[in-house]
């Protein structure tokens, strides 16, 4: 946690290009974005993941992202936006205090959304089922 960049950014320790703050949370622009405009929302509160968040917090931050990606999709004329969060390292997450991101997207920006795989026959009620079981 010492080492939390995202914490850092928080307390001012690293700079960054601020966007909103409040008394729970902060967004800013990711320094690498996937298209110009791309914003992170955080938590002040350091938690790891998404399952980490209180449910409170994840309702009230929810609010934010949507509050921000308006912003976002205005600001930068955006024909739409992905809302991403990754959690865990398979999934992609580098940074371990968890946060959204809103990704501006436009038509002609040459992304593709992820690939798809299909299932087998049956397999997909299977699937169904094992997650069914954990609700
Ligand atoms: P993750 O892969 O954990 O979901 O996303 C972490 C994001 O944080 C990356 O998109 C990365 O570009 C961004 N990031 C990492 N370090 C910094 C930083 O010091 N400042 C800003 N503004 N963004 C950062
Ligand atoms: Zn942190």
């Amino acid at each position: 946690m010492e080492e939390c960049i995202f914490c850092k950014i928080i307390k001012g320790e690293i700079p960054c290009s601020k966007i909103y703050e409040d008394e729970k949370a902060m967004a800013f622009l990711d320094i690498a974005p996937i298209n110009k405009g791309h914003a992170l929302v955080i938590p002040k509160e350091h938690h790891e993941t998404f399952e980490e968040l209180p449910d409170e917090l994840s309702k009230y931050l929810i609010e934010i992202v949507k509050k921000i990606s308006i912003a976002v999709k205005k600001a930068t004329n955006a024909d739409g936006y992905n809302i991403g969060m990754n959690v865990g390292k398979a999934a992609g997450q580098l940074v371990f205090h968890a946060h959204w991101h809103i990704m501006p997207r436009f038509n002609d920006d040459g992304l593709k959304t992820w690939p798809q795989k299909e299932y087998e026959e049956g397999e997909m009620d299977k699937f169904k089922e094992q997650i069914v079981k954990f609700l």
